[in-house]
């Protein structure tokens, strides 16, 4: 691997070209049959692992490349600019998210077990917060870890959770001190083979309809000691650590993403012709396009800030809010701006910009929702 900066960016910049043509090639082409199928095949995972996509920072004794993790990000910007919004998400939950929480908080033996098939694609990571009766409201969950000699007995439901259908780990917060507030939650490491785990069905969706959205269920699901992921009672800390790089990691899959959108609505403003000129020509056409690409660039500069203080361990939490905040919220207003310009077509599913459009909409919600972001961006400047 490279060691100065200039080397990593080119190799980056090498490695964002074999990205972009096996996107290109290998996944382009049966874009339109996952979107219909609501779903891709299993063995997409293992062909990403063989192509060397998943886990990408991962340090190479786990099976990664040991690259770093805007090397990581460029797979989730090549697939969100492509327009792959459900597998983009899927990967990026993978290995931005997943793998991360292994690598960081895991015990040798955890990072042994699990990294190296992640990083293959024979296992897929997903990590499993949410639940029917508590979103936002984490502290709330009712998923709860009993301890029963050295094993933990796991019961409850969770819902949402992204790679829900072909996850093999899933990291579950489940409350282990139930009076104990935001001191009483912890993290596991659970084998989806284990008896009493049931996964409900593929939700159906606005948008990202080729990704996997399921509940989960746990009844009775019994954990060996070794299952548990970091300090016990410190699940929210763990949370806590590890949601500046999950909502950065959105930030960036929401700036390719609108740069995807808008090159596409280029194209379609300088071919399609209305009272005899290009729509390009109409000054509002130009006016909207020139006001969309200064949206991206303003919040492409503020998350390529926000990844340069990640790696240098000063990126809190209230920036990651706020970049996650602006860069969703642009990518919103650009989907729809140019779903806009697309006229009638915009609207009709084949096309990628409707797609675009329904494919954003979540990314205001998840990792947290925009009026959590904003909440955490007050809370600094005003207190609680
Ligand atoms: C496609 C998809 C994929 C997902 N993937 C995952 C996953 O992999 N893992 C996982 O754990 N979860 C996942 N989620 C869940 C997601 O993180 C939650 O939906 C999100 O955190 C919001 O929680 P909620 O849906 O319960 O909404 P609620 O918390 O019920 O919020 C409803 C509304 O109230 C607002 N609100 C709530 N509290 C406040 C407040 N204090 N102040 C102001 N407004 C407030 C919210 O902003 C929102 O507008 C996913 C969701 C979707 C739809």
């Amino acid at each position: 691997m490279a060691s100065t900066a200039e080397d990593l960016s080119s190799e980056r910049e090498m490695f964002r070209d074999t990205v972009r043509r096996y996107v290109e090639t290998e996944l382009m082409p049966h874009a339109e049959e996952w979107e219909e199928a609501e779903g891709y095949p299993r063995e997409v995972w293992n062909q990403l692992g063989e192509a060397g996509l998943l886990c990408v920072d991962m340090p190479e004794e786990y099976g990664g490349l040991g690259g770093d993790f805007p090397m990581s990000a460029v797979v989730l910007e090549e697939l969100s600019r492509a327009g792959l919004a459900g597998l983009a998400t899927g990967v990026s939950v993978h290995s931005d998210i997943v793998a991360p929480y292994v690598l960081h908080i895991g015990s040798d033996e955890q990072k042994q077990k699990w990294l190296p098939k992640m990083a293959s694609g024979e296992v897929v990571g997903a990590i499993a917060m949410t639940e029917p009766g508590a979103g936002s409201d984490l502290q709330n969950i009712r998923s709860n870890a009993k301890k029963d000699g050295d094993q933990w007995v796991l019961n409850g439901a969770k819902t949402f959770i992204t790679n829900g259908i072909y996850a093999g780990m899933v990291i579950v917060a489940a409350k282990t001190t139930p009076d104990g507030g935001s001191k009483g939650t912890s993290l596991f490491t659970v084998d989806t083979s284990l008896e009493g785990f049931r996964t409900g069905r593929n939700l159906r969706k606005l948008g990202q309809h080729s990704n996997d959205t399921a509940e989960l269920f746990f009844e009775d699901v019994r954990l060996e000691a070794d299952a548990m992921l970091g300090t016990e009672n410190r699940g929210f800390m763990h949370l806590m650590d590890e949601l500046p790089r999950e909502r950065i990691a959105l930030s960036i899959g929401a700036v390719a993403a609108a740069e995807g959108v808008i090159e596409k609505t280029l194209e379609y403003a300088r071919e399609r012709k209305a009272f005899g000129q290009s729509l390009g020509q109409f000054q509002n056409t130009r006016f909207k396009m020139a006001e969309m690409k200064t949206d991206l660039e303003m919040a492409r500069a503020l998350v390529q800030q926000g990844t340069q203080d990640y790696l240098n361990g000063q990126l809190t939490p209230t920036r990651a809010a706020m970049i996650k905040l602006g860069s969703t919220e642009m990518q919103c207003r650009v989907a729809d701006g140019c779903l806009q310009i697309f006229g009638g077509y915009g609207y009709m599913r084949e096309y990628p910009v409707a797609r675009a459009f329904a494919d954003a909409r979540i990314q205001r919600i998840y990792g947290g929702t925009s009026e959590i972001m904003k909440e955490l961006v007050a809370r600094e400047m005003l207190g609680r």
